[in-house]
């Protein structure tokens, strides 16, 4: 119906993404899968539409801003509202790598994708829930990101972008007024192209450990960092 909340998710196309696109359908959202190849985004919001779910497709390319400016008016022409919205789009480019001594390109498009790409889409579509006094923002990040994490060597730049990607949570939460909620989240070590075929979490239990984000109310947590609904330190 016209009255369903509409949810908004970046990477959807596969792996964590595609999960929380399924569930938040499944928990009666109208879904936005937003992806940056159109035919992936396409092919994936169809399979789920086979299976009668609230799903469409917006092309969004996170690391150019045209495209999320573009994906917003679409929002607002076929919606015109925005209940949640997740920034689920990453990268992981590092291979073991230091931060002093590695490609610099790996750490500008790290934190194009991992950090820009949140920033841009928080700015473009805060407005939504401004208007109507209510949304919900989450930020899938890491513990890598952690700041205990800063000490030990290796992935420099993804562990970067994410520390940002925190610190962004914190200082948006400081601002936003009004019943919008904004939360980070680490969805665990998860069996993804990113997280490898070793780990241990499934995307389905990696994006059941995020969703009850998108649906807390007025007295939920907001500015926070959480793992599997336990808060975990910066
Ligand atoms: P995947 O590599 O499986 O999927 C990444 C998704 O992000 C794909 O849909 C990809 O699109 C999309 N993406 C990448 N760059 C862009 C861009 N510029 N614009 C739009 N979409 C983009 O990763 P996961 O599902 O494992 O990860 C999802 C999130 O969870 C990430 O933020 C990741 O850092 C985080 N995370 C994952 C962990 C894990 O163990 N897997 C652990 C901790 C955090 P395309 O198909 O076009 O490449």
């Amino acid at each position: 119906s016209q009255d369903k909340q509409v949810a908004f998710v970046t990477g959807g196309n596969r792996g964590i993404g595609y999960e929380l696109v399924k569930q938040l359908a499944l928990n009666g959202f109208k879904v936005i899968l937003a992806s940056r190849n159109p035919e992936m985004g396409h092919e994936a919001a169809q399979k789920l539409k086979e299976s009668d779910l609230d799903v469409s497709f917006v092309m969004m390319d996170v690391d150019n801003q045209e495209s999320i400016r573009q994906a917003a008016i679409t929002v607002n022409e076929r919606y015109g509202r925005l209940d949640v919205l997740i920034n689920n789009a990453g990268v992981y480019l590092d291979e073991n790598e230091k931060l002093l001594t590695m490609d610099p390109s790996i750490l500008e498009k790290t934190m194009a994708t991992n950090f820009f790409g949140a920033y841009y889409a928080i700015i473009s579509f805060l407005p939504f829930m401004e208007k109507q006094g209510y949304g919900r923002i989450i930020n899938v990040s890491s513990e890598y990101g952690a700041m205990g994490e800063m000490s030990v060597q290796g992935v420099g730049a993804y562990k970067l972008s994410k520390l940002a990607l925190n610190g962004l949570t914190q200082l948006a939460a400081a601002e936003i007024k009004g019943d919008i909620k904004i939360n980070a989240v680490c969805p665990g070590w998860v069996s993804t192209d990113m997280g490898g075929p070793s780990a241990p979490r499934t995307p389905k239990q990696a994006a059941e450990s995020i969703l009850w984000l998108a649906t807390i109310g007025p007295e939920g947590p907001h500015g926070g960092f959480f793992r599997d609904g336990k808060r975990i330190d910066w």
